[in-house]
């Protein structure tokens, strides 16, 4: 049984001291024995602090990287250095990165590779547009930039991998995808998957839900044996909301 994952991505929010309050706050809501794995991504300046104690029952991601691991790269991060600073985790492909900063699926899929030789685990994001949609696209869309963004990645790797379905105009809208929606995309995610790799390398790989998720409405997508997490943006920045989402996935699955 796959573990649930309830990962936590902060976006450009909080100053490293913010952080501590609300990483503090967290820690006093979230029992210590979590039956899920619960995961924060904060912003780049605040990773450092991340070995005081109260972060120490949460795994750490990065919200990205760039693929080289160093040198003339201005403004850029590379995966050892994340990896030094005791992140998990990489958030990939998010689609304000594709948006706003131009990633391609090219781009993503040396990010990716990159993580892995480090030993970064690569949460790779991806998700279809309302007019996408509304054409009867979906399913070619997210397949496409799921095996584009995963493409080399040898099968002894797959496991390392998590993929979270974000549906663009579900992000920060309040306008959360159906859990019956969801489920449809996350079927065919996996079984793109399973198809890469086939069945036995792809157990362990966990598939998420991220699209307006809060704590009224996580249960509901949490109930869908295809959903194992979620990837919550807004909801997780008020400790208490994001304290109630880890608790919907404590039930059910070991
Ligand atoms: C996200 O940023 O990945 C996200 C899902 O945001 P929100 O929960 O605010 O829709």
């Amino acid at each position: 049984m796959r573990r649930r994952l309830i990962v936590g991505n902060w976006k450009m929010h909080k100053t490293a001291t913010q952080a501590a309050v609300l990483v503090r706050r967290l820690a006093a809501l979230v029992p210590k024995n979590s039956r899920a794995e619960v995961v924060l991504a904060p912003p780049f300046t605040t990773l450092y602090i991340a070995s005081q104690p109260a972060w120490r029952r949460f795994a750490l991601a990065a919200q990205n990287m760039y693929w080289e691991d160093e040198g003339r790269f201005t403004g850029e991060v590379s995966a050892p250095m994340l990896k030094a600073l005791g992140c998990r985790y990489i958030i990939l492909g998010h689609s304000e990165r594709r948006k706003h900063f131009g990633e391609t699926d090219a781009d993503i899929n040396r990010k990716i590779l990159a993580a892995l030789r480090h030993d970064l685990r690569p949460v790779l994001c991806v998700g279809e547009s309302l007019s996408e949609r509304s054409r009867g696209l979906t399913a070619r869309v997210v397949t496409r930039q799921l095996l584009r963004g995963l493409d080399g990645v040898p099968k002894e790797a797959a496991r390392a991998v998590t993929i979270a379905y974000e549906p663009i105009w579900a992000i920060g809208k309040n306008h959360p995808a159906s859990p019956a929606q969801t489920t449809d995309a996350h079927a065919t995610l996996r079984a793109a998957l399973v198809k890469k790799w086939g069945r036995a390398a792809t157990e362990q790989i966990r598939i998420l839900y991220g699209g307006s998720v809060t704590a009224d409405n996580a249960g509901s997508f949490l109930a869908s044996p295809e959903v194992d997490g979620v990837l919550v943006g807004g909801a997780c920045l008020d400790p208490k909301s994001f304290a109630r989402i880890i608790a919907a996935a404590q039930s059910g699955r070991e």
